[in-house]
């Protein structure tokens, strides 16, 4: 069962264009093309320069991870082995003019979450053979491990055979939860698919959505325990997003689909949850988004927000990151690298401190339409503090440790 696997391989096989791949339309056994999570044409060249946008992609050294950011061909942005040629073509409508109408919407939101939906066999490939012999091992020898539980090299030795028992536990266990996963999100992305059958068969009207710069809206379904909310802009943001937060509350998931799409002159934010979040975060989350959309700056500030909580799956224009000063550059890539300060519950869609976008930014608030606070414009050229790099990596993984149901159950029995 647990058997060594190539995982590198494995993993760049799904990354990589590659025509072993299945198509996610149901039923369908085509095999895939790489196709767009994100219109090309339409919406990701609007931000490229020289064929390229830029992305961060952290590097490992070793053991270490080291925050980079690279150029990525518009062919490689948003793309996945996702759907055949004759189901790419579904996607038609939102591959050659802007998003407008609710079937678009649909359209997107089914193509982003089949996304989302396809990267999820990564998981598949680093949990169900893990190597046990070798995960103790890293677990013994761990620093953080002997901080947290008192060891000996005698007692080691005698619960290494009690370590992998509860290492296969704790594998099956995190197979469950990713199977669950899976089933959610694939029953979220089909039931937008469900949407588009029924518009097409004129169950129900086909309209427009808001203009641009006008208002939130927010779309409920009689039949559905997630809702969705929208906005266009009427300028742009130089970012494409796609991406899915999983929050946890009390051993429950929380799934959050986020899109933001650039166009020539605006972007479509697309957002999609359920509608039973926890009680205590409700009200937190609902006016935050309500919040979000009142004018340009606060906009702007969300979607700053959104990079700092999906760096993996944000495309920059490369004048962005070009323009941007070393230090800041540096200061930014590092709070990528801890994703867990941004993502969760509690400090969920904090405003970001520190100002991504400054160009824009200096111009929105030079429009003068709104008062705004003097924190806005120091944002762009004052770092907040932080703490060291060093005990920021040890608050990471002492939090890791202490969610590791393994370390956790050797607490309760040694
Ligand atoms: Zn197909």
């Amino acid at each position: 069962m647990f058997e060594k696997k190539d995982y590198d391989k494995e993993i760049l096989n799904i990354n990589k264009r590659s025509k072993k791949h299945t198509c996610l339309y149901s039923d369908c056994l085509g095999k895939t093309i790489y196709s767009h999570a994100i219109s090309k044409s339409i919406s990701i060249e609007k931000i490229s320069e020289n064929g390229h946008v830029k992305k961060f992609s952290p590097i490992r050294h070793g053991d270490e991870k080291i925050p980079k950011i690279s150029d990525v061909g518009i062919n490689e942005a948003t793309a996945f082995n996702g759907f055949c040629h004759l189901h790419d073509g579904f996607f038609n409508d939102i591959d050659e003019r802007e998003i407008n109408n609710l079937r678009d919407l649909f359209l997107q939101i089914y193509r982003s979450i089949s996304c989302v939906y396809y990267y999820e066999q990564i998981g598949d490939v680093l949990y169900p053979d893990i190597d046990i012999d070798e995960a103790v091992k890293i677990i013994v020898n761990n620093q953080i491990t002997k901080d947290e539980i008192d060891l000996t090299q005698d007692k080691l030795y005698k619960v290494k055979g009690f370590l992998s028992d509860e290492m296969a536990r704790a594998n099956n266990i995190k197979n469950s939860e990713l199977n669950k996963r899976k089933e959610e999100i694939n029953r979220v992305r089909n039931y937008f698919l469900n949407n588009i059958h029924e518009l097409d068969e004129c169950k129900y009207t086909n309209r427009k959505l808001n203009e641009k710069g006008t208002e939130l809206q927010t779309i409920k379904f009689n039949d559905f325990d997630y809702a969705l909310f929208y906005y266009i802009t009427d300028f742009q943001v130089p970012v494409a997003i796609n991406t899915m937060h999983n929050l946890n509350y009390d051993g429950r998931n929380f799934l959050f689909f986020y899109i933001v799409i650039p166009y020539e002159a605006s972007n479509i934010i697309i957002g999609v949850m359920e509608n039973n979040l926890p009680p205590e975060y409700y009200d937190k989350i609902i006016t935050l988004i309500d919040d979000a959309f009142k004018n340009r700056l606060s906009v702007l500030n969300f979607i700053e927000t959104l990079v700092i909580s999906s760096p993996d799956e944000t495309y920059f224009k490369p004048c962005i990151i070009n323009n941007m000063r070393k230090e800041k550059l540096d200061f930014i890539l590092n709070d990528f690298m801890f994703l867990h300060e941004f993502l969760s519950f509690d400090k969920y869609f904090l405003e970001y401190d520190v100002s991504i976008f400054d160009e824009l930014r200096t111009s929105i608030i030079s429009e003068g339409i709104n008062v705004f606070n003097e924190s806005e414009l120091d944002k762009i050229h004052t770092l907040p503090m932080r703490e060291s790099i060093d005990v920021r990596k040890n608050k990471m993984m002492s939090k890791i440790m202490r969610e590791n149901i393994t370390i956790k159950s050797l607490k309760n029995d040694l």
